[in-house]
């Protein structure tokens, strides 16, 4: 499908504001598509939780409790212990009870663990409890930046490592990349840590891409976020955000109050458009 703008006028609440701070999650759902990310951060819709978002939220903790471990404990018993304990757990929680018996995902996070062990030894790996899910927040070229880093290592060369479940990214590998050089940016500002290496380890597809990390590549990152984030500001002042038409509206949450994908959408943000949304299961966050 050929990818198709429309600007669609919005009603905003009065007391409706931009985030104050903007994840890479964020920049990149509003590069996806502005109006969705209307939808998501200024009308405040939350999602409806998929089963890949369980296996990944899942599979992110074994492997951060595992790494949290003295290295000899770090095997793939252990691994399944702690998998073994917390997923059922994870799965208790009200919006996830409905893939409690989903054995498609519950396979699909066995597969991700078990890879581990194929994709690197960890316990070789040395890692320092505090750069496990290490926060960053800071201002990135005007923008208040935040992010959670997967892993950051430091083995003779500073590496920023993101770990991500289901399919290899192909082609599209350098999208997905921008994430870490984002990361190297935010080390760089907040810390004045010069990152050499930016890591993707997709654990289902038993896939490592690590690059070194490029000056050019982390300044874009940084550019893109300043773009996104004047983009969104004019958006938001105006009440009018860019519809991105593409294959990913198939998976998007939003399609029946979004007028690239149906004509007689109300107007999003309007009594008629949250009743909609409402009367379709998503509510606010
Ligand atoms: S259906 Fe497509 S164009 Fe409409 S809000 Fe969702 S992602 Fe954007």
């Amino acid at each position: 499908m050929t990818d198709k703008f429309l600007k669609v006028e919005v009603d905003q609440a009065p007391d409706a504001k931009l985030p104050k701070r903007v994840s890479f999650s964020q920049m990149s759902l509003f590069q996806q598509c502005g109006l969705k990310y209307f939808f998501s951060y200024i009308d405040n819709w939350r999602e409806p939780p998929t089963a890949a978002l369980a296996a990944g939220s899942i599979t992110h903790d074994v492997v951060e409790r595992l790494y949290r471990l003295p290295n000899d404990e770090r095997t793939l018993n252990k691994a399944i212990e702690i998998l073994r304990e917390y997923g059922p757990k994870f799965l208790a929680q009200p919006e996830y009870q409905k893939f409690a018996d989903d054995l498609n995902m519950k396979h699909s996070v066995r597969e991700a663990v078990e890879n581990l062990f194929t994709v690197e030894d960890p316990t070789a790996l040395v890692v320092q409890p505090e750069h496990l899910e290490m926060e960053l927040n800071v201002e990135i070229n005007g923008v208040n930046f935040f992010g959670k880093v997967d892993r950051f290592t430091q083995d003779g060369s500073n590496r920023v490592t993101d770990y991500k479940t289901g399919k290899s990214p192909g082609k599209f590998v350098d999208g997905k990349l921008a994430q870490p050089y984002l990361y190297a940016l935010g080390y760089k500002v907040q810390h004045d840590i010069d990152v050499d290496e930016v890591e993707l380890i997709y654990l289902n597809a038993k896939e490592v891409i690590r690059r070194q990390a490029d000056w050019g590549q982390i300044t874009k990152a940084g550019e893109d976020l300043a773009v996104m984030r004047a983009e969104s500001e004019s958006s938001f002042s105006e009440s009018v955000w860019d519809a991105r038409v593409t294959k990913l509206c198939d998976y998007c949450s939003f399609q029946e109050v979004c007028a690239a994908r149906n004509p007689d959408a109300p107007k999003p943000g309007s009594q008629k458009s949250d009743e909609k949304l409402f009367s379709i299961g998503l509510l606010h966050k």
